[in-house]
């Protein structure tokens, strides 16, 4: 056992599966209908990070956009092949609070089929892109029952310019009849939510940032940490887009080449696994 962290508490480790091409924050300078004309690098990164869990015997759930698994089959069923929970980031990365509940409902009903039908397992969690769920459209929860996902971890529980619902649960909770909330992981200081689960502040901050957020989660709080990253961050040589603001571009492309070494300490100094055996009952398989 690690002596860094006295008891054995598990933390949950997923990954959103996207191209560098498909952020949030990239859209309004990215058309969707350009998104076939740009070289895709997901799959090789996800291969990476394959490798990397396997070199730290770690599990974990990798939210796939039905986008991308469309066109990396392979590449999904080596994630389900290697013991992780594939779950779904929806198909087309909108934004739930910028649809229609019946179009969001389609988004994420398309998905869910798609990776079952890849995966042949049932599919039972779902991130919403951007964590754009929230006080705001309560009716997105009812879209994620609706689908027949069984949890969401779209609700990331701090204040930030883009996304965030400060004043929602931090720990896990039923949010509708047998659908679990699980948000991304925060700590208090100073009765202020900061962000603790990963993103760009994993790669913006130093790491010992990160290190002592997980462990007042797991030591204070008693509670399992929610951590997140993107394949496109261990990726330092992805193609530059062009006509993006200074402030997005500084936190797309800020310490991308020291998330790989970052992630790799995490591993070690904490106990992962995926989220569905991290924070189901009895789902561990
Ligand atoms: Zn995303």
């Amino acid at each position: 056992m690690n002596a860094r962290v006295p008891m054995r508490i598990v933390n949950a480790l997923t990954v959103d599966v996207e191209d560098y091409f498909q952020v949030s924050a990239f859209e309004s300078h990215v058309d969707r209908g350009d998104w076939d004309t740009m070289p895709r690098r997901v799959e090789s990164n996800i291969d990476a990070i394959l490798e990397l869990f396997a070199a730290h015997g770690a599990r974990a759930t990798f939210f796939t956009l039905g986008w991308v698994a469309e066109r990396h089959p392979a590449m999904v069923r080596r994630i389900v092949a290697a013991g992780h929970e594939l779950a779904s980031h929806g198909f087309a990365h909108g934004r739930a609070h910028d649809q229609q509940p019946e179009e969001f409902l389609d988004d994420i009903r398309r998905a869910k089929s798609l990776l079952e039908d890849l995966s042949g397992h049932e599919v039972r969690g779902y991130r919403a892109p951007s964590f754009s769920v929230g006080p705001r459209n309560p009716w997105a929860f009812d879209c994620i029952a609706k689908a027949g996902y069984r949890y969401s971890s779209s609700v990331y529980p701090i204040r930030h310019d883009h996304y965030g619902a400060p004043e929602s649960p931090r720990f896990p909770y039923e949010t509708r009849p047998g659908l679990m909330e699980l948000p991304v992981s925060t700590v208090r200081v100073m009765n202020t939510n900061l962000p603790a689960g990963g993103g760009g502040y994993f790669r913006l901050l130093p790491y010992a940032v990160s290190r002592w957020s997980v462990s007042r989660i797991n030591k204070v709080d008693r509670r399992s940490a929610m951590f997140y990253f993107h394949p496109w961050e261990i990726d330092h040589e992805q193609p530059r887009m062009n006509g993006i603001p200074v402030k997005t571009r500084f936190r797309h492309y800020v310490n991308l080449n020291r998330t790989r070494a970052r992630l790799a300490r995490l591993l070690k100094d904490f106990h992962w696994d995926r989220a569905d055996a991290v924070f189901l009952d009895g789902a561990r398989p």
